[in-house]
């Protein structure tokens, strides 16, 4: 299948080049995201294949439809960005991959945890200046912490296993409990139960409607003291706003995050010479208690060769016509 690939980086083309050596689609790399603005860029091809900041939205899946795309293949789990009901209005297929490395974003979690208690940023830092001064670096033990999950699926269940093995209490909140975490003892409780009870909290539910600023300022209220929240999920879970104001007033303790609410503006570029416009994101790194990755919980080498194979394997299924178990259409939850 010639397959439009969009907002490809040397690493997408590494490993999706490889595990195309078993598939022969015809690959076309593109660095633009795919939006409304650059959907045309596809023409020729039958698939485009799109990740987490491209803007699927129901302008550019009409263009798509228009110049004879049929399919869109996300390399990711998540699908918030894309407007599935149009999609099918349009005639186009979409396809994921949702389970990939569960690993690399569960540890990815537990390494904001540990560097943020620790705070590794800082002494770092401190040891190379010649620094050896300890002040400011106190943590906790993690062992007898109790740890609220927020979505138990792939990646949640995971984190759970992981966090046990530090000897932490693991609570979570899930409209489906998954019966592996019961199994291991993980205590199910109703969300504000979690809030009011968490020592550290981690995300990792999808960015639907249901949960758009799932901790907002209601949620911080009811949360400890000086709590430890962790996203890695998706940024439109937290509202970054009523975050900053609870960070000021020392109510969150420590921010770990993977992702930001606006971070299709930011994230996978080096804008390191360019002014930061977003004066939200300015202000969240200014404090010495947060600490930020660019979206980096999926890139282990063992999730890109995960996700080019399936995403390679999901475009074969449909173009023989095959069914496809990754397939995704507006009645899939998560
Ligand atoms: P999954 O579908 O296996 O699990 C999601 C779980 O969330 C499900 O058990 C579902 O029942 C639960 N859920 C749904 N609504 C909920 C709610 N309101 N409250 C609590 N739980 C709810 O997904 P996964 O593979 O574990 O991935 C989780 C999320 O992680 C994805 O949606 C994606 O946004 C994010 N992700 C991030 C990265 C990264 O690089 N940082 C990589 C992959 C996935």
């Amino acid at each position: 299948m010639k397959v439009s690939v969009f907002g490809t980086k040397a690493y997408d083309q590494d490993y999706l080049i490889r595990e195309n050596r078993a598939f022969h689609h015809e690959l076309i790399f593109l660095e633009a995201h795919l939006g409304p603005d650059t959907a045309a860029l596809a023409q020729g091809s039958a698939a485009v294949c799109a990740f987490v900041n491209d803007r699927l939205n129901q302008a550019c899946l009409e263009q798509l439809a228009d110049i004879g795309v049929t399919v869109v293949a996300l390399r990711c789990a998540g699908f918030n960005n894309v407007d599935l009901a149009a999609a099918t209005q349009s005639g186009i297929t979409v396809v994921r991959v949702p389970k990939y490395s569960p690993h690399g974003v569960a540890e990815h979690a537990v390494t904001l945890i540990l560097s943020l208690n620790r705070k590794i940023y800082r002494a770092y830092n401190r040891v190379r200046e010649g620094n050896f001064l300890l002040d400011g670096l106190l943590g906790f033990d993690l062992n007898t912490r109790t740890v609220g999950v927020v979505g138990t699926g792939n990646i949640g269940a995971v984190f759970c296993r992981i966090m046990q093995g530090f000897g932490c209490k693991i609570l979570a909140y899930d409209p489906e409990p998954n019966s592996q975490c019961e199994n291991m003892g993980v205590e199910y409780v109703d969300f504000n139960s979690l809030l009011t009870r968490a020592d550290i909290i981690s995300l990792h539910c999808p960015l639907t409607p249901a949960t758009h600023h799932l901790i907002d300022e209601r949620a911080l209220s009811l949360m400890k003291s000086g709590l430890m929240l962790i996203n890695t999920s998706r940024g439109g879970l937290i509202d970054t706003s009523a975050v900053i104001k609870n960070l000021k007033t020392g109510k969150i303790g420590y921010l770990g995050l993977d992702v930001y609410e606006e971070e299709a503006d930011i994230f996978f570029e080096d804008i390191s010479d360019k002014i930061l416009n977003d004066d939200v994101f300015a202000r969240l790194l200014t404090f010495p208690n947060v600490l930020i990755t660019g979206h980096q919980g999926f890139f282990t080498a063992d999730a890109l060769a995960s996700i080019a194979h399936n995403t390679l394997q999901n475009l074969a299924d449909i173009e023989q016509h095959r069914p496809c178990p990754n397939r995704i259409s507006a009645a899939t939850t998560s």
